[in-house]
């Protein structure tokens, strides 16, 4: 029987796990914060943001919304930026992207006080990840590691590819997995737009995670028997429903589901994961601030 893994269930569990860290930051006297600002009028970006914020009053974290026009200077965001960072009321900055082509990100990310970077893509953050010491992991790679370590699925000593090398999903994940630790400890090969001969990677894999943004590309004659499949992709392809579009991952699911042991679906499988590490990151970087010994699940 192949496992589905429930990424709603495990992101429960965590949410429902930082409720003692709240409970333990409200003794003291703080309430952990999360500004989000949105340079955009997607409104794909707009629901990101509002989601983020609903999640946020669930488990009782303020969310602060900041919203500039997209037709704006980028020195408005810049000094947005800077004004939250220098707002000790304020724990976690999540400055939501894409950004107008006007706004230079690279500029953005560096601007985000590292000890605030919720999202960990200071190159800071970045480095001190890839150095074997993170303070911030980023949320989509990170809640893969618990929904790994939730189906009882052991890296250590596992084969892994990671299709995809983004700054947000594959490096970290890769990053992630092979540092020396619990939830790391595995041989991890990378595959990219470049790679050459994908399936024989993937054929050779125990764990493969798909992040390459590519509907369904991979299937089950792509996996080896027994592997645990993480799909992390979300595409939307034209289909005979109501919007007109579905949602699916960048892995064919019936067919992988025939040859592996466990497979995450979408959705519900990393994403709600995503949201969740967001949530405790936040927890993380108020309880960093205000010295606050705070036990994260
Ligand atoms: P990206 O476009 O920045 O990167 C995609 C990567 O995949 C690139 O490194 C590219 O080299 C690689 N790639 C593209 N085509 C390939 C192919 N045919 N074979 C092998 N590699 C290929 O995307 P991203 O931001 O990393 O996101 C990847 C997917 O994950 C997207 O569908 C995105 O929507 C989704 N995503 C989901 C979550 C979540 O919470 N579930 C979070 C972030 C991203």
């Amino acid at each position: 029987m192949t496992e589905i893994i429930d990424g709603n269930a495990v992101a429960a569990e965590i949410r429902a796990g930082l409720a003692d860290g709240i409970a333990t930051l409200a003794d003291a006297g703080v309430t952990p914060c999360l500004a989000t600002v949105l340079m955009s009028d997607d409104p794909a970006s707009q629901t990101y943001v509002s989601m983020k914020h609903s999640d946020c009053e669930e488990v009782g974290i303020e969310a602060r919304d900041y919203e500039i026009d997209p037709e704006a200077p980028a020195d408005d965001l810049y000094a947005t930026i800077d004004d939250l960072n220098a707002d000790p009321s304020v724990h976690g900055i999540l400055v939501q992207m894409p950004l107008p082509d006007h706004v230079d990100e690279r500029e953005v990310l560096r601007r985000i006080d590292p000890a605030k970077d919720v999202d960990g893509f200071h190159p800071e953050n970045v480095g001190r990840l890839v150095a074997g010491h993170p303070r911030f992991k980023p949320c989509t790679p990170h809640g893969i590691q618990k929904l790994l370590a939730a189906a009882d699925v052991e890296t250590e000593g596992a084969d892994v590819v990671v299709v995809g090398r983004s700054n947000i999903v594959g490096k970290p994940m890769a990053n992630l997995l092979i540092q020396k630790s619990k939830l790391g400890n595995a041989t991890v090969t990378v595959c990219h737009s470049r790679t050459t001969d994908l399936a024989a990677k993937t054929r050779a894999a125990d764990v493969v995670v798909a992040a390459a943004g590519v509907p369904e590309m991979i299937d089950g004659e792509m996996l080896s028997e027994g592997c645990v499949v993480v799909d992390v992709g979300i595409n939307r392809v034209e289909a005979d429903t109501e919007k007109g579009y579905e949602l699916v991952g960048d892995v064919d699911f019936e067919s992988a589901k025939e040859k592996a042991s466990a497979i995450t679906p979408v959705p519900g499988g990393v994403g709600p994961m995503t949201r969740a590490m967001l949530l405790w990151n936040t927890v993380k970087a108020a309880g960093d601030a205000e010295a606050v010994d705070v036990e994260l699940p």
